[in-house]
């Protein structure tokens, strides 16, 4: 059983208005991801939203700008994703959204055991996702048009670190939906 997992898909991030916008280059992601969370919710893999969740004292705005903030519309996800009320929900404090969240237990209730990963951004979030997902014995496919990083540089560390030294399967989305 596999499961999409979309990483910190949120207004703060992925709006030109939001508290740490990624970057207009994000936007090129918003469509190749909702295919791919419509092709999961047409082929019953479920599709789970992480959002990034915090408090207004939270230490992480020791690190960055205050963002995401509990219950504000910054942190809901993305209207172009068309996130559904039958999808999942992971709120999280920290980068990983297996750190002292209900993903891990999630997914084995569900019995997937290959995760499908999209979202923001790619050297940080995603990554630590990503390195807990394979640390826990998940098998893991990155799609390399579905992450975006803060410059090109992050980009290209993240997804090489993904690749070489985590060993997840780096896949166009169209490779994905051909296959
Ligand atoms: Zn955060």
């Amino acid at each position: 059983m596999r499961a999409v997992v979309v990483v910190d898909m949120q207004k703060d991030f992925c709006h030109p208005d939001g508290a740490l916008y990624v970057g207009d280059h994000v936007r090129e992601i918003f469509e190749p991801t909702r295919k791919v969370v419509e092709f999961a919710r047409k082929n019953g893999i479920p599709v789970i939203f992480t959002q990034d969740w915090h408090r207004e004292d939270d230490p992480e705005f020791e690190i960055w700008p205050k963002h995401c903030l509990a219950g504000s519309e910054g942190a809901e996800v993305i209207d172009e994703l068309d996130p559904k009320p039958n999808d999942y929900y992971v709120k999280k404090r920290r980068y990983s959204a297996f750190f002292a969240t209900d993903l891990d237990l999630t997914l084995r209730e569900l019995g997937v055991k290959e995760l499908l990963i999209c979202g923001v951004v790619t050297n940080i979030c995603v990554l630590h996702t990503v390195a807990d997902a394979i640390m826990r014995g998940y098998g893991v496919t990155v799609l390399e048009d579905c992450v975006a990083a803060l410059s090109e540089e992050d980009q290209r560390y993240g997804i090489r670190h993904m690749r070489e030294v985590l060993r997840a399967r780096i896949l166009k989305s169209d490779e994905l939906l051909r296959e």
